[in-house]
């Protein structure tokens, strides 16, 4: 590392690679500090069951990505990025067999259902219509919008908790289930304000671009990014795990990729108290329990669609999936879980050896829990899938400890850098006019502990940089 920065970015993951790109392309010296051995924090892939077998430790399907305002207009593909765009972004499987399937066709997707074909339009197309002019609103800091209008018409159904939004628009259960499959993301209760936000805004993007993931693995996201970075110039230090703003060279900022309990760690930031007491208030969310399997062959979904969808959600009632989120933010165990399973490998021959599959799945659990939920998920795969057990040839499992090794952001297993309900959605880490500053002018924050939250969009390393930019190098 030399001695001369402009702005040091402590962790790589895509919110600190987005910062430091900003920061890089307005033509300062960044350099990128990360305590791993591999960049991209829980966005990596590797072959952690079998030989050949590509598997996304964390983060693996990206429609925030690839509709990112800040990626999408990043060279990517020139670096070797490729998309895949699944036939169908989400299915949901039923009891009975039947499935029903969010197709990027809005239309097409409402005809599937018998008595909530209007109601579903009069829901999501008007989000899907104007996204262009909410998008800036949504993956940002609370501020005044330039569309009010049209914010408000989203807020009104947004703000709504998804039991309420389900319940009023839709008539049949199994429309209720789907939108809960988008919903039910927000790794919140769905009777909790704002949970209907995630099922809005995830559905919109779905019918608006498609779920799509990266070829070869989303680590190949990072693995673009970080090549287009260092194009600009930009530097990268691996296996430093910084613990001492002291140990690193003078910057005029230094940026953390990391989350409020972290950041009340290192030394040397000279918080006032007061700060420090309102970070460590800060709230975490449910963790997940994550499993990997290679296949013998795709999982045998007893429905075509979800046999054709990169993503399926599972759970197979109403009462089923509202349960399963109440008990993990009530720290209880549960055996019917709300799970999310994505098979790239159906889709991306690159990701397994020839004629082999791989799957990925997770469901929450309370903060901090050990159990193995292993049984829990394969039996609810199994239900819409019988015979899948069958086709298991090696798995890897990750509880929130295992996790949270992996990943130094990944609290109890909490995925999102922290709670997104609606006192942490917009005013994260604390409520200030800049999230992203701190009291010590020289320290921000980038992390998915920022607005707009969990995902990888980079958005929050992007108004962080502006964050930089507008306070140092005005
Ligand atoms: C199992 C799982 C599934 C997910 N699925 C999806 C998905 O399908 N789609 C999606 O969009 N999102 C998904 N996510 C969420 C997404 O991965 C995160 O929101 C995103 O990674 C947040 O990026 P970040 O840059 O804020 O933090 P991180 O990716 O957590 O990166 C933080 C980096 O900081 C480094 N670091 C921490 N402390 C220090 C230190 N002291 N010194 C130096 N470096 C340090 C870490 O090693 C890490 O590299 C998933 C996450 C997990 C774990």
């Amino acid at each position: 590392m030399s001695k001369n920065y402009d702005v040091i970015i402590i962790g790589s993951g895509s919110n600190g690679l987005a910062a430091a790109i900003h920061l890089q392309k307005q033509g300062l010296k960044t350099i990128i500090v990360e305590q791993s051995v591999i960049a991209g924090g829980a966005t990596k892939t590797e072959e952690i069951t079998l030989p050949g077998f590509k598997h996304d430790l964390g983060s693996a399907i990206l429609p925030m990505a690839y509709a990112s305002p800040f990626f999408r207009e990043l060279p990517l593909e020139k670096h070797g990025l490729e998309w895949i765009f699944p036939k169908i972004p989400f299915a949901h499987p039923f009891e009975d067999g039947s499935a029903y399937a969010c197709y990027k066709d809005l239309e097409k997707t409402a005809a599937q259902f018998n008595k909530d074909e209007k109601s579903y339009k009069k829901l999501l197309q008007p989000i899907v219509k104007n996204w262009s002019q909410l998008e800036n609103s949504l993956l940002g800091p609370l501020k005044l919008p330039k569309h009010p209008l049209k914010l408000a018409q989203f807020g009104l159904k947004a703000f709504l908790p998804a039991k309420q939004l389900v319940n009023h628009y839709f008539k049949e259960e199994k429309t209720k289930i789907l939108f809960y499959g988008a919903a039910a993301h927000a790794t919140l209760p769905l009777n909790n304000l704002a949970s209907g936000a995630f099922g809005l805004v995830l559905t919109s993007m779905a019918h608006n671009y498609g779920w799509p993931f990266p070829k070869g693995g989303a680590g190949n996201f990072i693995t673009t990014l970080l090549s287009y970075y260092q194009s600009l110039g930009g530097e990268l230090e691996l296996s430093h795990n910084v613990k001492d703003l002291n140990e690193l060279p003078k910057a005029k900022a230094y940026v953390f990729d990391i989350t409020p309990k972290q950041l009340l760690r290192i030394k040397a930031t000279n918080f006032p108290s007061l700060y420090k007491k309102r970070l460590e208030n800060y709230k975490y969310g449910a963790g997940v329990f994550k499993i990997d399997w290679a296949l013998s062959e795709p999982i045998p979904w007893r429905n075509k669609k979800c046999r054709q969808a990169g993503t399926v959600h599972l759970g197979f009632s109403q009462k089923e999936i509202e349960s399963s989120e109440i008990a993990a933010h009530q720290n209880r165990d549960n055996t019917k879980p709300y799970v999310l399973v994505a098979q790239h490998s159906i889709f991306d021959t690159t990701r397994t050896p020839k004629d082999k599959h791989t799957a990925w799945a997770y469901c929450h659990v309370p903060n901090g829990n050990l159990t193995d939920h292993t049984e829990a998920i394969e039996a609810q795969i199994e239900k819409a899938a019988p015979g899948f057990k069958d086709c298991i040839l090696s798995k890897s499992t990750m509880n929130t400890k295992a996790l949270q090794q992996f990943n130094p952001n990944l609290i109890g297993g909490d995925i999102n850098g922290g709670k997104q309900d609606i006192t942490q959605l917009f005013t994260r880490p604390i409520a200030s006019l800049s999230p992203y500053s701190t009291p010590n002018p020289k320290i921000f924050i980038c992390s998915s502990s920022t607005p707009p939250g969990g995902g990888v969009h980079g958005m929050c390393g992007f108004h962080a940089a502006e964050a930089v930019l507008k306070s140092i190098f005005k």
